[in-house]
């Protein structure tokens, strides 16, 4: 390699005495804000010092990540390696699948459902109730046609309500955007229960999409292991990164069968690199962090990160239960159900609440200190209502 010419000196200008305070206060503050975050689902457990060097340069992986480019200030090949990684946990097909980091969950639910439409334009897309709010706008986007439909009382689809729907729309293809962790209790779609549903109607085309955006980073781990990846069926599958798997920034995987991606490659293939992806300039710092964490994690790491997690839940709801709170949670789910609690304690520990439910969600950064202060909390409260 040739001896690198040095980096151009940054422009001068500097942050006034002020402005440097005004940063040292905002740190002060999100260490504050960050130790008191239960109930939204992102991870905080890692170190990524090993990559701060890496902010002295603008990485982008605009394209596709399997093709390189002219643009060579990019991190493509670590991107390639950590796709390689999920795609062997999602047991996707040997030599039919493709991937690129996104920028989180929504996008490559986003791109599942884009790929689905390319291959069904006159489809229809069936979702659950309980599926994540992008969802709609999503299908907004790409104008398909849609059908909600039930979902049982812990949140995963009404199995009897998509049979029926489906047998009455039998001239239109299904896609179908399955969950696997749904937003607010962590119930996931049961792909094989939705291909004997398609199987028995005698419905052989068929696209499924798995929003694994919660569950991906740890459903592999799961025993028995959730039926939502490649070998149950699945076109498309999006993770989110920063969830399970923890990023400082917002990003996502998104994998699905090659044959699909092909589909959209080839009408666009008269630019240099392939425009495989939703957006143009692509960020290259994510995909270093996502590789980061599978070569230091590895598939043990993230394992007993899974199960000190579910330890940690199922600690959760029998210490709610002694503390006379109505708890409850989804077969191997790290999110902790119980009923709605006052504004007040959903702002100080960030309690994501809708529908009369709050939860708490069990990321490895989670401890026994911060459960036994909001199950002191909540069981307080509770208390407090019942005084006559
Ligand atoms: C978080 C989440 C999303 C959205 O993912 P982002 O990474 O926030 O874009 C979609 N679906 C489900 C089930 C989620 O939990």
């Amino acid at each position: 390699m040739a001896t690198p010419l040095p980096k151009p000196a940054p422009h001068p200008s500097r942050l006034s005495k002020a402005d440097q305070a005004r940063l040292r206060d905002f740190y002060a503050r999100i260490r504050r804000d960050a130790s008191t975050m239960a109930g939204y689902p992102s991870a905080m457990d890692y170190d990524y010092s090993e990559l701060k060097d890496l902010l002295d340069y603008s990485l982008n992986n605009v394209g596709d990540p399997f093709v390189d480019s002219t643009s060579k200030v990019d991190s493509r090949e670590f991107e390639r390696e950590a796709l390689e990684f999920w795609a062997r946990l999602m047991r996707a097909p040997e030599d039919d699948w493709w991937g690129y980091i996104t920028n989180g969950g929504t996008e490559g639910n986003l791109y599942g459902l884009y790929l689905a439409r390319e291959r069904y334009p006159k489809g229809i897309v069936y979702f659950s109730q309980d599926t994540h709010y992008s969802v709609t706008k999503n299908l907004h986007f790409l104008n398909l046609r849609n059908i909600m439909i039930r979902s049982q009382p812990n949140g995963e689809l009404d199995y009897d309500d998509l049979r029926e729907t489906l047998k009455v729309n039998r001239d239109a293809p299904p896609i179908i955007f399955a969950n696997i962790g749904t937003t607010m209790t962590e119930a996931k779609d049961d792909l094989g229960k939705i291909n004997e549903i398609l199987d028995e109607l005698a419905i052989p085309n068929r696209y499924i999409h798995s929003d694994a955006a919660m569950c991906g980073g740890f459903a592999p781990f799961l025993e028995p292991r959730p039926r939502f990846d490649f070998a149950d069926g699945a076109d498309s599958i999006a993770i989110s990164g920063h969830k399970f798997i923890g990023s400082p920034m917002p990003c996502g995987i998104v994998l699905a069968r090659k044959s699909h991606v092909n589909r959209i490659a080839s009408a666009i293939a008269y630019i240099g690199n392939l425009d495989t992806t939703i957006t143009g300039s692509r960020n290259g710092h994510t995909p270093v962090i996502m590789w980061h964490a599978v070569r230091a994690l590895g598939e043990d790491g993230l394992r007993e990160r899974a199960r000190a997690s579910l330890a940690l839940a199922d600690y959760t709801e029998q210490a709610f239960r002694r503390a006379g709170v109505d708890a409850w949670r989804n077969p191997d789910a790290i999110t902790v159900v119980f009923p709605a609690v006052s504004d007040s304690l959903q702002r100080k520990w960030q309690l994501a609440t809708a529908k009369g439910i709050s939860h708490v969600i069990l990321m490895p950064h989670i401890t026994r200190d911060h459960i036994e202060a909001i199950v002191a909390d909540v069981a307080a409260e509770l208390r407090e209502n019942e005084q006559p």
